[in-house]
């Protein structure tokens, strides 16, 4: 058994990616000197990482955990801030803006979302806007910040939350750790893949330098690049440009601004949107959009337009085609990371999918034997996770109810894939949300964005009338009351970082870059 153990994986790439995959493996093969694992990673200082990559999903938090990280000092390193989701404004129509906040409507009732219950008495008479049951919604309307406290489902613990950071800094972060814990770090760029003979399985990265670095697995970090699982093992890219055409982006940093806000906001544009994302040390900002309904020029001078502080650098032009390998694992070479597929960053979704992909890989870690029914495994439960989110993506285009401009005219009325046509129906018609990957998207994110963007739904849950009317309005009132009572005696946002992670200014000298 043991003589087939993996002894040496090889790490293509040092950025988010590449240090987000070593750090756990550090973690875990470290240290065991009857098993010894060398890790390696190789990374260029010509080609250098993509540089953004800012905001995050709740996972992160566990991620960060299991490595043994300390919150504090992980938020003070990287210049984090927190977040409570994201603000929408004029998607679904000019004019409009409403919160993706993380976490439920209030504790569940008889194991149904609160919102169900709004829904009804909603489809009946007045009520109050559903948000007002999101507490993550209520806290960032008012700026407040504190971490969840409790098991007991309650309106204070009814949220959860994520990150924002400098990417550059989380890689150095991990890149430290996984250091610590014996990974070893070589700079050089790869110029040559050296296969296998007898079964086309890599065998060596050659260096531009003559070095040759062999492995037994490759996880290839490489960014869109994708030298090993698109050059050497030429696993096709799918391209779904067709349900998202944004194809360009311009990132830009500017000056911190106050408040700070604990949430990502993402303002629809005429040809994309725009996001912006504060850290303590500056704001992110960038405007992803389609270069067939605007020019780089025209994109860069929205951008610019409206900044909420003084630009810190000219923006930075990024291209990319929305898609997803046909097999992210073939022989032995596993990717991870903008080398496996992109979606745009609208939900914040690619450090998610780098974590789950490092988690996948971990349950499915191969033997030198590489039986194909793991990569199968890896291969099928990506895709699924993919496919889900993608739909996710596309319903915040499908949905507009804007016509004002040319991209917008073509979102709402192009095909969409079957499996989101179905969501869209199922809700229209009943109020339910079908889940169609639980690695995805929970049913409260959907109900924040299928309402956000003004569908409807034409009846709701039976199960729901099961509880008395005026006892559900009473709770419900109450319900409200509690989460506005809760959120109310929060501190601010700003005043919780400069209590619990303030980070140090940065070191003089230190470049303002795009995000690295
Ligand atoms: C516009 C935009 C906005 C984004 N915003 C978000 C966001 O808010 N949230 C989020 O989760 N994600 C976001 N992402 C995605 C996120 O940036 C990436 O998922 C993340 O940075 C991981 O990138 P990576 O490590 O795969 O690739 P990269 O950062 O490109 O790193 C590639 C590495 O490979 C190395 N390399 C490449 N070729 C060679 C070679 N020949 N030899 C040696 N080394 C080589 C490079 O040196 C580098 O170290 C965004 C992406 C874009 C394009």
């Amino acid at each position: 058994m043991d003589d087939k153990a993996i002894r040496k994986i090889v790490i293509v790439g040092g950025g988010t990616a590449g240090w987000m995959a070593a750090a756990p493996l550090a973690q875990l093969l470290g240290g065991h000197a009857h098993r010894p694992c060398e890790i390696v990673v190789v990374e260029s200082p010509e080609i250098g990482t993509v540089g953004v990559g800012e905001a995050t999903l709740p996972p992160i938090r566990y991620y960060n955990q299991t490595l043994g990280l300390d919150g504090a000092d992980f938020v003070k390193k990287t210049q984090a801030t927190f977040k409570l989701g994201i603000e929408f404004k004029d998607w679904g129509r000019l004019g409009h803006r409403f919160f993706h906040g993380f976490g439920d409507f209030g504790p569940q009732v008889h194991n149904r979302s609160s919102f169900l219950y709004w829904l009804r008495l909603a489809q009946t008479g007045e009520m109050p806007p559903y948000e007002d049951w999101s507490t993550a919604t209520v806290m960032a309307r008012q700026n407040r910040f504190t971490p969840p406290s409790g098991d007991v489902p309650s309106a204070s613990n009814a949220y959860s939350f994520a990150f924002h950071f400098d990417a550059g800094l989380y890689a150095a972060y991990l890149r430290d750790y996984a250091m610590q814990r014996g990974v070893q770090r070589i700079e050089g760029t790869i110029v040559d893949v050296e296969l296998r003979p007898e079964d086309g399985f890599v065998a060596a990265v050659k260096l531009r330098d003559g070095r040759r670095v062999d492995g037994d697995l490759f996880i290839d970090c490489s960014g869109f690049r994708a030298l090993l699982i698109g050059g050497a093992m030429k696993s096709a890219y799918e391209d779904w440009s067709h349900w998202l055409p944004c194809n360009s982006a311009q990132a830009v940093p500017c000056a911190r601004v106050e408040p700070l806000a604990p949430y990502t906001v993402s303002t629809a544009r005429a040809a994309g949107w725009q996001w912006r994302i504060p850290l303590q040390h500056r704001t992110g900002n960038g405007h992803v959009y389609c270069s067939h309904f605007t020019t780089d020029d025209e994109a860069a001078r929205v951008l610019l337009d409206s900044l909420d502080g003084e630009a810190l650098d000219a923006p930075r032009q990024l291209r990319f085609t929305t898609g997803l390998r046909r097999e992210s694992w073939v022989k032995n070479v596993v990717a991870v990371g903008l080398s496996s597929g992109f979606l745009e960053p609208l939900e914040s979704t690619s450090i998610q999918l780098i974590m789950d992909a490092v988690g996948t890989l971990v349950q499915m870690f191969p033997d030198r034997d590489f039986r194909p029914g793991l990569a199968a495994e890896f291969n099928r439960k990506t895709a699924k996770q993919y496919e889900s989110i993608r739909d996710f993506i596309i319903l915040h285009y499908k949905l507009t109810e804007r016509s004002d401009s040319e991209f917008w005219r073509h979102c709402a009325a192009m095909p969409i894939p079957d499996t989101l046509a179905h969501q869209i129906e199922v809700f229209r018609e009943s109020g339910r949300i079908v889940i169609l990957d639980r690695d995805s998207f929970a049913e409260p994110s959907w109900i924040s964005m299928m309402f956000g963007l003004g569908l409807r739904p034409r009846a709701h849950d039976p199960f729901v009338e099961l509880v008395d009317e005026s006892a559900l309005r009473t709770h419900l009132t109450r319900l409200r009351e509690a989460i506005a009572g809760t959120v109310a005696a929060m501190p601010d946002h700003t005043r919780y970082i400069e209590r619990h992670a303030k980070a140090d200014p940065l070191p003089s000298g230190r470049p303002v870059a795009v995000a690295a």
